[in-house]
């Protein structure tokens, strides 16, 4: 079965008294090509539940299936290997090395189950150039403006070319018009290349722009208008 069915996820913190139940009950599928925004009050759960749709971190219960794969019942190696070639992570703060280029920022992606090869390289470079920085690949993330530092983000995501996208709060630390282009790009690249794409944000300009919204709050998700 293609696509993304997330069903009952739940996901808990042991206290010394109560649990402290971050997700009681949440479901959401997705096919190729879908997008979705998951919006809702700080501390709502919505990092958690993306890191959890990106096997970054584990439900306490429910089910979990992309793309007929279940990542529940892998064990690590395997699940090194099926986030590397499942998912793609864009995040608020874009966590790239500020010691390495731009391209060899972009080729990191391969370095977890593989060197790169030359065909990589090319992959890169044209998704580099997709991005808007084909002039930029020898410049360090410290050379680059916000926007531009989330162009490269883009483009890492992608490089692997992942069925699924994850972005938590990809436009949050940019200013308004910078903000609007990334997210401008970033449905461009879903689109284009029929990605699954959830985004969580807080941006209702960004929210406005994806084909469905769901709100997180109280530990449930709901589809919203
Ligand atoms: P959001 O992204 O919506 O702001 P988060 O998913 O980051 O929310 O956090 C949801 C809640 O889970 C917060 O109350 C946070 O304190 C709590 N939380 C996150 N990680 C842990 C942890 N390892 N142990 C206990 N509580 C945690
Ligand atoms: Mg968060």
């Amino acid at each position: 079965m293609s696509g993304l069915i997330a069903e009952h996820l739940k996901k808990s913190y042991p206290t010394s008294s109560e649990p402290l139940e971050i997700l009681r009950d949440v479901s959401l599928s997705l096919e190729a090509g879908q997008n979705v925004a998951i919006v809702g009050p700080s501390g709502s759960g919505k990092s958690t539940l993306l890191a959890i749709l990106g096997s970054l971190d584990l439900p306490t219960s429910g089910i979990l299936q992309v793309d007929g794969v279940d990542p529940l019942s892998l064990n690590e190696k395997e699940l090194a290997a099926y986030r590397a070639d499942q998912v793609g992570f864009v995040f608020q703060e874009h966590h790239l090395l500020p010691q390495c280029t731009v391209l060899e920022n972009v080729l990191i992606p391969f370095l977890a189950t593989r060197t790169a090869n030359a065909q990589d390289v090319e992959t890169a470079k044209s998704l580099l150039e997709r991005v808007g920085l084909a002039e930029r690949l020898t410049h360090r993330p410290a050379e680059l403006s916000g926007g531009e530092r989330q162009r490269v983000a883009l483009a890492r995501a992608l490089v692997r070319d992942p069925p699924l996208l994850l972005a938590d709060e990809p436009t949050g630390s940019l200013d308004q018009s910078t903000a609007d282009a990334i997210a401008e790009l970033l449905l461009e690249l879903q689109g284009e290349r029929q990605k699954m794409l959830v985004v969580v944000t807080h941006s209702q300009s960004l929210a406005a722009k994806m084909q469905r919204r769901c709100q997180l709050d109280l530990g449930v998700l709901e589809e919203v208008a």
